[in-house]
């Protein structure tokens, strides 16, 4: 007898016909024996409706009150499940991220786990009960409802599994494992049987949005066994692994490709090619809490220096309200912005030991003619930004220069 903790999507749930197929497919689990506790999503669009809901009243609604709101689309699916379990003899007990007490931080909307009270759960699963709790969502020191980011029920599933120790976490999708880049941008991509902590945490930040970033990160943290799988079709689907267990396995030199459109670009031309000025541009970026990912400078050969920085789409006018008030002070020319680009990432453990993959990316890049604006390298990655409208092109061009189309 295993205890499983089970995380099913926003899709998996969509539909009241949805809810009481995966109430059998748990019941099915507790017949095997099995301990079972279940995280679900949002019925699918659920989230994205609540904040359109928020946006028709509000441009910038208060933290604390959009986590009031977004939360209760989970609480709708753990009722629902409850009762599709109950309704077919299974006894079942639902709870909200306050009610197990999910004790987070109070940074509302990107909350962080800070402790989870295993007592309820544990006495429900000794009575025989399934658990159901509700995703993405937990409740700070002071009573506060918060949630985790979008995508967070992800990390829910990966920290109850941790908090109790399960034998596996197993995050249920609408896609049967982790593949080699979106199966629905490249239809020739593959599923991974496996794929280490390391490069699922690149995938997972570099835009991959089958698991989100923090849940990757806990499991890594906590050991903690993780797998992707369909709730549609049977199979074994993805197990994230530690580097060790596949020392013994030669790696592929690029396990997959990731990409994302939230980017965009902002150019200050024309300053002084002088000590600190970077800093003098990006300082006041930072402390208007806008993230910064990729940075370039070009020196020109009048000696003035342009600096290229990329930050999330949706913070563009605020960088550039930042940057346009420091330009007069170092005499630039002028601020640009583009937001129509893309990121395109190639992540493998492999690439440690090999030399030469970012020439053939470059290659293979210009091969279609497709520009390349900047470049970023880690010891497992290379990411380039290019024009968005050449994204899919470049996806499939890479995905197949490096093996990894399907035969
Ligand atoms: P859920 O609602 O179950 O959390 P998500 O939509 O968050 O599901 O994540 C699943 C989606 O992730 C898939 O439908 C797929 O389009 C997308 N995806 C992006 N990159 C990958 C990848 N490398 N492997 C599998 N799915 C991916
Ligand atoms: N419902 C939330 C979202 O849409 C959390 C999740 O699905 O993981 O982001
Ligand atoms: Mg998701």
């Amino acid at each position: 007898m295993s205890l499983f903790v089970q995380k099913f999507g926003g899709t998996s749930v969509g539909t009241t016909e949805k809810i009481k197929a995966v109430a059998e497919k748990i019941i099915g689990f507790r017949e095997q024996g099995h301990d079972m506790v279940i995280v679900v999503s949002a019925m699918s669009g659920e989230t994205n409706r609540l904040v359109g809901l928020a946006a028709e009243i509000q441009d910038h609604p208060e933290p604390r009150e959009l986590d009031v709101l977004v939360a209760t689309g989970e609480q709708i699916t753990i009722a629902l499940l409850c009762m599709a379990l109950k309704a077919r003899g299974c006894d079942a007990r639902s709870y909200t991220g306050g009610q197990v007490r999910i004790l987070t931080d109070d940074a509302h909307t990107k909350a962080r786990i800070q402790d989870i009270d295993v007592t309820n759960m544990r006495a429900d699963l000794d009575a025989g009960r399934v658990v159901v709790v509700a995703g993405f969502q937990g409740v700070d020191n002071s009573g506060n409802i918060t949630t985790l980011g979008r995508g967070g029920s992800d990390t829910t599933g990966v920290a109850l599994a941790a908090a109790l120790k399960a034998d596996e976490c197993q995050i249920y999708t609408d896609v049967d494992g982790v593949y080699t880049t979106d199966p629905r941008v490249v239809s020739g991509a593959q599923r991974l049987d496996r794929i280490t902590f390391e490069e699922m945490l690149e995938m997972a930040s570099l835009g991959s949005k089958v698991l989100q970033i923090r849940a990757v990160e806990f499991a890594g943290k906590y050991s903690v066994p993780l797998r992707v799988l369909s709730s549609f079709v049977e199979g074994p689907g993805t197990l994230i692994t530690l580097d060790e267990e596949n020392d013994a396995v030669e790696q592929p030199v690029v396990s997959g490709i990731a990409f994302n459109r939230d980017e965009a670009k902002i150019s200050i031309l024309g300053v002084p090619d002088a000590p600190g000025v970077a800093s003098k541009v990006l300082a006041p970026v930072g402390d208007a809490n806008i993230e910064v990912d990729v940075i370039v400078q070009n020196i020109a050969a009048d000696n003035t220096a342009d600096l290229t920085f990329t930050v999330n789409r949706s913070d563009m006018e605020r960088a550039k309200t930042v940057v346009e008030g420091v330009a007069e002070a170092l005499s630039a020319r002028c601020v640009v912005t583009d937001d129509k680009i893309a990121k395109i990432s190639i992540v493998g453990v492999g690439m440690r030991s090999h030399a030469g993959v970012a020439s053939k990316m470059f290659k293979t890049l210009a091969a279609e003619n497709i520009n390349i604006q900047m470049i970023t390298t880690s010891e497992i990655k290379i990411s380039v930004i290019i024009s968005e409208k050449y994204l899919e092109l470049a996806v499939r061009a890479l995905h197949s220069a490096f093996g990894l189309d399907k035969e």
